[in-house]
């Protein structure tokens, strides 16, 4: 096995806290307000949202000068589609989310939504614009209807029940002793991971953005919770334009096109079925999730075949 990723621990826990944080990024938008890497240009105004067609023009990008992180990234995500990305643990695939999130401004290229470059609309409207299920959701210590309705403030009972069976937690929300009332999060119910991934996909269907992005939770499920999450996830992506980064290739059989990064670049591109089909990186991850179905994360099988 080659080892792609040193993790970065000289940057401390901070780094790491970010790091994890981000993985939650409405949430921490929300709940840090720090310092702001980005801030909107004068005058800037809403985003006009037609159809949330993506595009990613020759965007390169760096976090810190020495080190540039995306190297002349290109790929469009037609109004509804879905693309994944998928490759080695540090080569650039939850920076994309970022850049789109637009935690940072691009060093070169431009990102585009329905014709409008996002670094002329208000941050604000961007990020309305967008949902997010991330890795690992942190819950509120609250009740879990507050949870789900954070997805759009104001939304009714009938509106948090309705994303609640499309996120397909309905019916255990319905187990918990206080039903929707129940206090979840670190000093109430524990929910597990699999079910706060479905809060989060619940908070998601209730927000109905235009733009989904997914990232697929790298943690072994059973194959019961992952039968069930899959569900949900199909429900949140249909028809929306839908970008995830993803841990099994498993799930994104179906994406309309994968982009294989390795060290900030795109190595290769295309369907699964193209892509299976050449004797290429992706080919040799498919091959190996194959075999070893036992540790089915992306990252392991391309560590392998690289
Ligand atoms: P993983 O699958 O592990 O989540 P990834 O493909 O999503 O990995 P990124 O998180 O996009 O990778 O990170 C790409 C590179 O950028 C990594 O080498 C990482 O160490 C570096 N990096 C990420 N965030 C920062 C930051 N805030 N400051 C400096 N470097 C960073």
């Amino acid at each position: 096995i080659i080892q792609l990723y040193v993790p970065l621990n000289w940057f401390g826990t901070y780094y790491r806290a970010i790091q994890k944080n981000f993985v939650d990024m409405e949430n921490m938008f929300d709940l840090m307000r720090e310092e702001q890497e980005v801030i909107d240009a004068p005058g800037a105004g809403a985003i006009a949202m037609k159809r949330g067609g993506v595009e990613f023009r020759n965007v390169s990008f760096s976090y810190l000068p020495e080190r540039v992180i995306l190297k002349n990234i290109t790929f469009t995500v037609p109004s509804g589609k879905t693309v994944a990305l998928v490759g080695p643990s540090g080569s650039g695939k939850s920076t994309i989310i970022r850049l789109l999130f637009r935690f940072y401004d691009v060093d070169t290229g431009v990102i585009v939504i329905d014709d409008q470059n996002i670094k002329t609309v208000t941050q604000e409207s961007l990020r309305r614009a967008i949902g997010v299920v991330p890795q690992d959701t942190v819950l509120f210590n609250n009740s879990i209807k507050y949870n789900i309705n954070y997805g759009r403030i104001g939304a009714g009972e009938a509106d948090i029940i309705q994303a609640a069976r499309g996120a397909d937690i309905h019916e255990r929300i319905l187990t918990f002793p206080d039903g929707y009332d129940t206090e979840v999060g670190e000093r109430g119910l524990r929910l597990s991971g699999g079910e706060k991934q479905r809060v989060a996909i619940a908070r998601t269907l209730l927000k109905a953005p235009i733009i989904v992005l997914l990232d697929e939770a790298t943690s072994a499920l059973d194959t019961q919770t992952e039968r069930n999450i899959q569900g949900a996830l199909n429900e949140v992506c249909a028809n929306r334009t839908t970008i995830i980064v993803a841990h099994r290739l498993s799930t994104i059989i179906h994406a309309d096109e994968i982009l294989v990064l390795k060290e900030g670049e795109i190595v290769e591109r295309g369907t699964h079925m193209n892509l299976v089909g050449q004797e290429g990186v992706y080919a040799s991850m498919w091959k190996q999730q194959l075999e070893n179905k036992d540790s089915t994360s992306v990252e392991n099988s391309m560590e392998q075949s690289m």
